[in-house]
């Protein structure tokens, strides 16, 4: 996050002087109370100050890239998952394709009659299957799609940099956000590699994040 003059100044302030009262850091500066309350309030919350009651404030000597690496590392897969696009076993190569382009994204999750995830389908999947001497409309999914057990899946609770590590390690672009069932996993959501860079340009804006 970028502060401003006077937030560098309060914690030039603290940073010599704490613990000192807000009431004091007003009184270096000129202003009152009231007027520096927000400004406390954003550092506070940020992490480079600490609020300690009846005692004042204290400098918690963390740098903004500190503090950024710990929010990151506290990003949850729930908090950033997107609509899963899902097909079943039975869908031709043509309309998966089709579907594909519909729906606007490069990765199906396909699924049996359970609605259980059974495998996954990528732009590459379907094109080395569209060079090949085939039938698109008569040519099923679950015959080109890479299958379970070797599907990389995530589960909401799952950190977002686990998931995006996932993505990275594997060389794909897409995971499943999934529910265990009794009957296997049921897809609830997708982590891809456009949702972490919507992350990462959020943070670099330093918007509600
Ligand atoms: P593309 O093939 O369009 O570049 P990917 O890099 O995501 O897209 O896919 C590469 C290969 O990995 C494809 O064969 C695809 O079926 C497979 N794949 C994609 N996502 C996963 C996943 N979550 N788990 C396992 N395999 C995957």
């Amino acid at each position: 996050m970028e502060l401003s003059k006077r937030q560098e100044q309060i914690i030039e302030i603290v940073k010599a002087n704490g613990p000192i009262t807000g009431e004091n850091i007003a009184e270096k500066l000129n202003l009152t109370r009231a007027t520096l309350r927000p400004d406390l309030a954003i550092l506070t919350m940020a992490g480079f100050l600490e609020a300690r009651p009846r005692v004042g404030y204290f400098y918690t000597g963390k740098t903004g890239s500190e503090l950024l690496t710990e929010k990151i590392k506290k990003f949850k897969v729930q908090d950033f998952q997107q609509i899963p696009v899902v097909v079943r076993e039975e869908v031709s190569v043509y309309d998966a394709i089709s579907t594909m382009f519909l729906e606007d994204v490069g990765t199906l999750f396909v699924v049996n009659e359970k609605s259980c995830l059974t495998g996954v389908v990528s732009r590459k999947d379907l094109l080395r299957a569209s060079i090949g001497q085939h039938d698109l409309n008569a040519l099923d999914i679950h015959i080109i799609m890479t299958r379970m057990p070797n599907i990389t899946v995530c589960r909401k609770d799952d950190l977002l940099l686990e998931a995006a590590k996932k993505l990275i390690e594997k060389q794909i672009d897409g995971l499943p956000v999934v529910k265990d069932t009794e009957d296997g996993l049921h897809v609830v959501g997708r982590i891809t590699k456009t949702t972490i860079t919507k992350v990462f340009v959020e943070l670099a804006t330093d918007s509600a994040l």
